[in-house]
């Protein structure tokens, strides 16, 4: 499957004004932008567009304000940090959308920079209201969403903005779909699925899709004990979402009649409490004492994982392998992270805190690529559509444009 929107290196942008939805929701610490990847990830397509002579009308989400504009949630530092990172001024509109704001984008010459407010101050764009995907609209010529974190929404500046204006997709978007889609659609063999974190219910999708796809699929993390309780082992202490019981067998189950194997852990790194100083111990099999939780997978496991991936074509790593934030007990996501980075096959990697483990072991930047979107590369990944990306143009339109202009 190729991908099939218009891309923003198609798009006819000189002299007009654009508006890029970026994913800008930074963490934030005393104003100060502490993490600035996702900002870094955006200048591709920020740069691509003020090369080619466009105005820039950028915008984005920032926490959850709720409708209200909390000025702890301001884009200021965003603001402040791309503009040394574009090595140009960027200006903070005062608001999302008004008068003010539009004095300000029709201002704007070719190659200069305008960062609306934090799009959820206004109650309309989570609601996707269409009087402010209109007003957004109003602002520029055409639009880019580059914002590949936030196209799991449909909210009114990811998708009922792109009904007002022609929608383009960003460069960053873009790889996100080629990188991710690749995975799904044409995987070098073995394709090894390595699943961990918090909750099989987050993940049930992504199981089920690849169960179809996948050679093997290695969980890890807490989601295992739904597995274990599916199977009558007792997890004594250890986090257990309930409701993910059933999905569990139900996975075991169609695990069965798959030609996928899906492998659970032989042995497990255990604690008292959810603490660093608990008291630890690791057990040889896979049942949990009472008094007892399973903080990690145990070395046995985490080591025939490792094998898998050194011997797969192709892996997606998503969820750490236990509670890694307590180092006694990062041991079996490092080893994995270890692993992914050290691959011979094409590894890729989604979740929040799988790509914040690699991060923290100073891996990031030996794996083949790090997606920027936690619940969109899930969602994309169960192979849901994405809102944000079906609004934009198809290519075909671009090209017929193209033929007869
Ligand atoms: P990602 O963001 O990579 O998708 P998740 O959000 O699903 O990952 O899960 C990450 C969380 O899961 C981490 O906070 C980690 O502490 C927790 N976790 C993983 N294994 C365990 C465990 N055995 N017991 C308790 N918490 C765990
Ligand atoms: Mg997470």
């Amino acid at each position: 499957m190729s991908f099939a929107k218009a891309s923003v290196r198609d798009a006819e942008v000189a002299g007009r004004r654009v508006l890029v939805r970026a994913d800008f929701n930074v963490p934030l610490d005393g104003g100060k932008v502490t993490d600035d990847t996702r900002i870094r990830a955006a200048l591709p397509t920020l740069e691509l567009l003020r090369e080619r002579g466009a105005a820039l009308i950028l915008c984005s989400h920032l926490g959850r304000p709720k409708g209200k504009a909390v000025p702890e949630l301001s884009l200021r530092p965003v603001a402040e940090r791309l503009s040394g990172l574009l090595g140009t001024e960027v200006r903070l509109a005062p608001s999302v959308i008004g008068g003010d704001v539009e004095l300000l984008a029709r201002a704007l010459g070719p190659g200069e920079v305008l960062l609306l407010e934090n799009t959820r101050f206004e109650a309309g764009e989570t609601e996707n209201d269409p009087k402010l995907a209109e007003a957004l609209a109003e602002l520029a010529d055409l639009y880019v969403n580059d914002a590949f974190g936030a196209a799991h929404r449909a909210h009114a500046s990811t998708e009922g903005v792109a009904h007002h204006l022609q929608g383009y997709a960003g460069l960053l978007l873009e790889r996100e779909l080629s990188e991710l889609g690749q995975v799904v659609n044409s995987p070098k063999r073995p394709l090894v699925v390595v699943l961990g974190g918090a909750k099989v219910s987050d993940k049930i999708g992504v199981i089920d899709r690849f169960l179809e796809i996948a050679d093997q699929i290695l969980i890890g993390g807490a989601m295992c004990f739904s597995f274990f309780r599916a199977q009558g082992i007792a997890t004594g202490n250890s986090l257990v979402e309930e409701e993910g019981i059933k999905l569990a067998e139900e996975a075991l189950k169609r695990a069965e009649e798959s030609h996928c194997e899906l492998r659970l852990p032989v042995d497990l790194t255990l604690g008292r409490e959810f603490a660093a100083d608990t008291e630890r111990q690791e057990s040889d099999g896979v049942e949990v004492p009472d008094g007892w939780m399973g903080l990690d997978v145990g070395p046995r496991t985490a080591e025939s994982y490792a094998e898998a991936i050194a011997a797969a074509g192709t892996v997606l790593w998503n969820g750490p392998m236990g509670a890694f934030e307590l180092a006694p007990f990062a041991a079996g996501t490092r080893r994995v992270a270890e692993a992914v980075a050290a691959a011979p096959g094409t590894t890729v990697i989604g979740g929040g805190d799988s790509v914040a483990a690699l991060v923290q072991f100073g891996l990031g930047d030996q794996v083949d690529w790090l997606s920027t979107g936690g619940g969109a590369s899930l969602e994309l990944l169960e192979g849901k559509k994405l809102p944000g990306v079906e609004a934009l143009l198809d290519k075909d339109a671009v090209d017929k444009e193209a033929s007869h202009g």
